[in-house]
């Protein structure tokens, strides 16, 4: 991240908003991955799934999306889903105008269709792929969106890939080691990623780590980011893999992060995950870098976590003076309104009070 970048970041927090706002913008995925935070049953907070929720599609959904980062003004903008493929066409037309009022904009998908040409040479654009582990597993696990159908839908690109460490992965030696071997020589892959599998609290899966693995894992980053200079993860963030923040509320990722769902109005908390998550065996590549901006001192012993803090605290209390409209009623008045869509607006309001 630039100065120049904090900065910006850093005053939208000291005025109270959010500058980071991630999408969920389809309850529609053709994949069903085990393990997938989003379709879990707590995932909106218990009451309707993500595939329950009505959403939006064609001119509806790029209105809506537009209206939100318009009230909101987000620095960065990640789209999710379901995959976001789904809605390929309007992300064509939703793009080019997201970068041109100055946002950065992340995509992450499967990849189980093919990218948009026009999307390898946008700046402030960035793809990410999530790759489940190697050919073996992955096409078990993420079947339509296997090995071969990615490498076809990538090419000319400039992604990044996603891997989510499991368990499984880490009782074989040398697995990470061969998957950077298979996809940084790509010449579509300009970076990877690893995250860490958060569990749910009360979770007992087979993707969690053992205590043991998750200081292997750390261990092996650490070596390979010298080995694989596409693994762009810093040394710094990488540590804080072995102290992930205690709660939701140390979490500078889910403070500063505004994650809505596929009606555009559902808020998803107390992060991308949703539900209860595990913040202790959190392992959200995301969060671990917003982590070690804080831990890094300014002049030396003033940590960046501590300032955070209390422009958190200045940004609450100046909302609060600001408007006295909650910000789910500002949401309603600027989403896209079709005969059914204020009809659930009229519930919501007289629901909500
Ligand atoms: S591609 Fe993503 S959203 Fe779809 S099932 Fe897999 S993890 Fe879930
Ligand atoms: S990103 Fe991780 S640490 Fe932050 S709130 Fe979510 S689970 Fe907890």
């Amino acid at each position: 991240m630039q100065t120049s970048e904090i900065l910006r970041a850093w005053g939208k927090i000291l005025k109270g908003q959010r500058p980071s706002l991630s999408i969920e913008i389809t309850r529609e995925c053709p994949l069903r991955c085990p393990g997938c935070y989003a379709y879990e049953d707590a995932h909106l907070g218990g009451g309707v799934t993500l595939r329950e929720l009505s959403d939006y599609k064609g001119s509806t959904l790029i209105d809506g999306v537009l209206a939100v980062v318009d009230l909101q003004k987000p620095l960065h903008l990640s789209i999710v889903g379901g995959d976001p493929l789904v809605r390929y066409r309007e992300l064509q037309i939703l793009v080019p105008q997201l970068l041109d009022r100055g946002i950065h904009v992340q995509i992450v998908t499967s990849a189980f269709r093919p990218l948009s040409p026009q999307w390898a040479y946008l700046p402030h654009m960035n793809v990410v792929v999530s790759i489940d582990g190697l050919q073996p597993e992955h096409d078990a696990r993420r079947a339509p969106a296997t090995y071969e159908r990615i490498l076809k839908n990538i090419k000319g690109q400039r992604i990044t890939i996603h891997c989510t460490i499991t368990g499984q992965m880490m009782k074989r030696p040398g697995y990470l080691q061969e998957f950077l071997e298979f996809w940084t020589p790509r010449s579509e892959v300009n970076k990877v990623w690893f995250s860490i599998f958060t569990p749910q609290l009360g979770d007992r899966l087979p993707e969690m780590l053992t205590p043991a693995e998750r200081l292997q894992a750390i261990a092996e980053m650490t070596e390979f980011r010298k080995k694989f200079p596409k693994l762009d993860m810093p040394e710094g963030l990488i540590r804080q893999f072995a102290a992930p923040p205690h709660s939701p509320a140390e979490c500078i990722f889910a403070q500063t992060t505004q994650t809505l769902s596929a009606d555009l109005r559902t808020r998803i908390v107390p992060c991308q995950f949703g539900g209860s998550p595990d913040c202790r065996s959190c392992g959200c590549v995301a969060s671990m870098g917003l982590a070690a901006v804080a831990a890094h001192k300014l002049g030396g012993f003033i940590p960046v976590g501590a300032i955070f803090k209390a422009s958190v605290k200045i940004g609450q209390a100046v909302s609060r003076l600001a408007t006295a409209e909650e910000p789910d009623h500002q949401l309603l008045r600027v989403l896209p309104s079709t005969r059914e869509k204020v009809f659930e607006e009229q519930e919501f309001v007289k629901r909500e009070g």
